[in-house]
């Protein structure tokens, strides 16, 4: 059981928040970008994942002229990016954003780094085991493991709040199986949608 849990894997994570005047790119019409998410594709900068966070709600910068950006790296702890002071990250981070051509560096404004060690609970490593692990859990009948990392699935919020929501309703019944637990999170649909806020 410990051989089956030390081996599972996480993939971590440093996101770099870059408050800006103004970006590079625009929408075709000359408007503000409307994305919310951008996958990087371009093989010479380190950054996956670009956010603006002011379009996922315009109360997310404090000036509405601004743009608040997030740039993502989907790392190891062990990589060297990870041992980078954060003023060397977000120097990394506005020059990658410049050579793609998100920002002009001069109109940067802020910067904020965070780390997030185990962001991602992956399905490799002994993870093809982890019916050892789960079988030992469910032994303990008053133990009901719950989210994210309680679980090492790849839950999202709405999968998190709904199996510590079911591990209740099973306390509450008196239930100790754990198998409407373990269910949550496996059919293969995505249930993210836009919906427009009146
Ligand atoms: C980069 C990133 C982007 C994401 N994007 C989305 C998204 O767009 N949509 C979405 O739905 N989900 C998203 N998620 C997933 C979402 O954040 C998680 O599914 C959700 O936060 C998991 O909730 P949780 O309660 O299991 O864990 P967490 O939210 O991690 O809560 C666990 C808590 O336990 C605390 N804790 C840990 N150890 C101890 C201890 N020993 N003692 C006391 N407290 C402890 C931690 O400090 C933390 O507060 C994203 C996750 C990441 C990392």
């Amino acid at each position: 059981m410990k051989e089956v849990s030390e081996g599972l894997i996480y993939r971590d994570f440093i996101t770099v928040g870059l408050l800006a005047r103004k970006l590079a790119v625009r929408e075709d019409d000359g408007t503000p970008l409307k994305d919310n998410w951008i996958y990087i594709q371009e093989p010479d900068v380190q950054v996956g994942r670009l956010q603006v966070f002011n379009n996922w709600s315009p109360g997310l910068v404090a000036d509405p002229n601004k743009v608040w950006i997030g740039l993502e790296y989907f790392c190891n702890e062990t990589d060297p990016l990870w041992k980078l002071s954060d003023d060397e990250m977000a120097q990394l981070a506005i020059r990658e954003a410049a050579r793609i051509g998100i920002l002009n560096p001069e109109d940067v404004e802020d910067a904020h780094v965070v780390h997030v060690p185990k962001a991602y609970p992956a399905y490799f490593g002994s993870y093809d085991r982890f019916d050892v692990i789960r079988n030992y859990v469910d032994g303990f009948e008053n133990l009901f493991l719950a989210g994210r990392n309680g679980m090492h699935k790849y839950n999202n919020q709405d999968h998190s709040m709904l199996t510590a929501m079911t591990a209740v309703e099973n306390i509450v019944a008196g239930v100790t199986s754990k198998a409407n637990i373990w269910a949550v999170n496996t059919e293969t649909d995505y249930h993210e949608e836009k919906r427009q806020v009146a």
